[in-house]
């Protein structure tokens, strides 16, 4: 997708701060934190939203899953995180680029984004 923000992040075209990448997934720091670890996990093919995915997304996304809870481990968050998958005008979806939000570190994590 062109001008998709997410995909341009994944080629480089918009600098991020990048957590881990693989063929699949691209994992980046949230330009607005809301808790100390907010990392951003996204398939590196485009994938407008939960709303979109089907049987053909279900690997990609059973890995995005495997990675969110190692990076967690890794980057903070060893003892819970929460992961939030915005979804729609509804579930207050911003980017229309598929993203897992890994929600946690030290402080205590509010019922809401
Ligand atoms: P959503 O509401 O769509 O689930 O959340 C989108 C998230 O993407 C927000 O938390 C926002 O801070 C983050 N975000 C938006 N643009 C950028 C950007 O250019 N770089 C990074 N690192 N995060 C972004
Ligand atoms: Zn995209």
């Amino acid at each position: 997708m062109e001008n998709c923000i997410f995909c341009r992040i994944v080629r480089g075209e918009i600098p991020s701060r990048k957590v881990y990448e693989d063929d699949e997934v691209f994992a980046f720091h949230d330009i607005n934190p809301l808790r100390p670890v907010h990392i951003l996990v996204i398939p590196k093919r485009h994938i407008s939203s939960l709303a979109e995915v089907g049987a053909d997304d279900a690997p990609t996304l059973g890995h995005l899953l495997v990675v969110a809870r190692r990076l967690a481990a890794e980057n903070g968050s060893p003892d819970g995180f929460r992961l939030v998958i915005n979804t729609g005008r509804i579930g207050q979806q911003e980017v229309q680029h598929l993203h897992a939000h890994i929600i946690g570190g030290s402080a205590p994590v509010g019922p809401m984004l």
